[in-house]
């Protein structure tokens, strides 16, 4: 067992959770059960962690939820017309072209 990292609650620990053990990274939360007594202990005590199941997937695992996280900020330029197109989507808002590989 290794700590992957940590969440900002425990609904994205557990999407992230889902998420690694679908891209054959058995991973687990750890630490939900003190969210019930967040106020009692430091914030940073409190959080769900990921925990993944065999130490070895550490790299892979971490690139993954760094996709995971880029996906949002993602920002590309259509080639077709030029126009700047921010967020998760694969198609230009302007002129429907598709982004480019
Ligand atoms: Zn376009």
């Amino acid at each position: 067992m290794r700590r992957l990292t940590r969440a900002p609650n425990t609904a994205i620990a557990q999407i992230w959770a889902d998420l690694l053990c679908e891209g054959g990274y058995p991973a687990t939360v750890q630490r939900q059960f003190l969210s019930g007594v967040a106020g009692e202990l430091p914030p940073d005590q409190c959080l769900p962690e990921i925990w993944l199941l065999h130490d070895e997937h550490e790299a892979a695992a971490k690139a993954l939820l760094a996709e995971l996280a880029r996906v949002p900020q993602r920002r590309w330029t259509c080639t077709a017309c030029s126009e700047q197109i921010e967020g998760g989507f694969e198609q230009c808002w302007n002129c429907g072209a598709l982004m480019p590989p």
